[in-house]
């Protein structure tokens, strides 16, 4: 089958790495020439945004994925006219594309998400009590389009875009859950996994699993994606990121329509990877079994402070000595600072061993420039 991919990044890399056992062509849209996919797939230089690029690129494949949702969805809704498939379908990419829309699909579908105010413009009287946060309507990325409003001063901050303002959880933990669904209404999801994050980069730092939550907070997770999947009327794999609040409540913080990173480390923790699920969605398949093996984690391996140029990843050889550690490079030859070059997978028999193991490895391995 002929599967096309907007977005040539590592997320699609590792689709087609986890596919390459089964029969079919990837083809991959990315602007950047040098892109994790264009060495592994039929590879086309060029902008998902724009609208002729992507239906020039789509109107050949059976079926258009996506690895990254900021994606032109009006060039997807076209494709669908003419009958290509789009997994996820284009207005469920449309609805989450936009923090608005986002927001207010959780809201109509009884879905909980922390309260929230829509604002258009800065003229707007903010009637959300402070603190709060603001994310930005469209462009947020990786933390960046995401700003906590503590109090007044803060206020004179605030960014003229149309977006969110949303009351601030008490965050004891975040969490995440990856559910998917096929064309024929099968559905299965991963087991919870927890983000310690990087409070200097935002971006996720250890994704550990499982996680042993009580029965009332699992089953608040469990309510929550049978409702999206049920709702969410397109085949896709979806990546539902939670919060858990100081009293024990469970809300959405936001879902991304596609491969997440927060799903890493099933490549070596679970029976099947969050990319063989994907493969299968894409492609109408029986639903892979999601269980937890072992005890596994991921470590992100960012590019460090200070350095930028070609790529040296110092320490790897001590952790390729490590038992039950699995590197996953991302293609990319040059490095900066906060930049997703990879990502380590550890397995362990205890949470504790676990933690050592990942607190190890992040001490022995650094992301550096020649
Ligand atoms: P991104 O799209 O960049 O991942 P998120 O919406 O996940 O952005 O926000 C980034 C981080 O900001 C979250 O991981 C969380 O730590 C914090 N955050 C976001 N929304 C809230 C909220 N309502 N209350 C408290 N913290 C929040």
């Amino acid at each position: 089958m002929k599967i096309g991919i907007l977005g040539g990044g590592q997320l699609g890399r590792m689709l087609i790495q986890e596919a390459l056992k089964y029969d079919d062509q990837f083809y991959t849209l990315d602007p950047a020439s040098d892109a994790p996919c264009h060495n592994i797939s039929y590879f086309t230089q060029g902008n998902f945004n724009d609208y002729e690029t992507v239906l020039n690129f789509g109107k050949d494949k059976e079926v258009v994925t996506i690895e990254i949702e900021h994606v032109n969805a009006e060039a997807l809704a076209e494709l669908e006219k003419q009958g290509v498939k789009i997994v996820p379908n284009s207005n469920i990419i449309k609805t989450i594309q936009q923090k608005i829309l986002q927001k207010e699909f959780y809201k109509t579908h009884n879905i909980p998400s922390p309260e929230f105010q829509v604002v258009w413009n800065r003229d707007e009287e903010i009637t959300m009590p402070l603190p709060f946060v603001q994310k930005m309507n469209t462009g947020g990325y990786d933390g960046k389009g995401v700003q906590v409003i503590k109090n007044e001063i803060d206020l004179q901050n605030l960014w003229q875009e149309a977006s969110v303002i949303e009351s601030l959880v008490d965050i004891d933990k975040e969490l995440s859950v990856i559910v998917a669904r096929n064309e024929n209404g099968e559905t299965k999801t991963f087991p919870v996994t927890e983000m310690v994050a990087d409070p200097k980069l935002n971006l996720l730092d250890f994704n550990i699993c499982p996680v042993f939550l009580n029965e009332d907070i699992q089953k608040q997770i469990d309510s929550i994606t049978e409702k999206f999947l049920e709702v969410v009327n397109s085949p896709g794999l979806f990546a539902i990121e939670l919060f858990l609040d100081q009293e024990g409540k469970i809300w959405v913080n936001e879902t991304a329509p596609r491969l997440h990173n927060s799903g890493h480390q099933s490549q070596e923790g679970n029976a099947n990877s969050q990319f063989e699920q994907m493969y299968r969605v894409v492609k109408n398949l029986p639903l892979a079994d999601t269980d937890s093996l072992t005890f596994s984690g991921m470590l992100n391996l960012v590019g460090a402070e200070g350095f930028e140029g070609k790529v040296i990843y110092e320490g790897m050889d001590d952790v390729l000595k490590m038992p039950k550690t699995y590197v996953h490079l991302y293609g990319k030859t040059e490095t900066k600072p906060g930049r997703k070059m990879g990502h380590i997978n550890v397995l362990a028999d205890s949470k504790e061993e676990l933690m050592e193991k990942l607190v190890k490895v992040k001490e022995m391995v650094r992301v550096i420039a020649e």
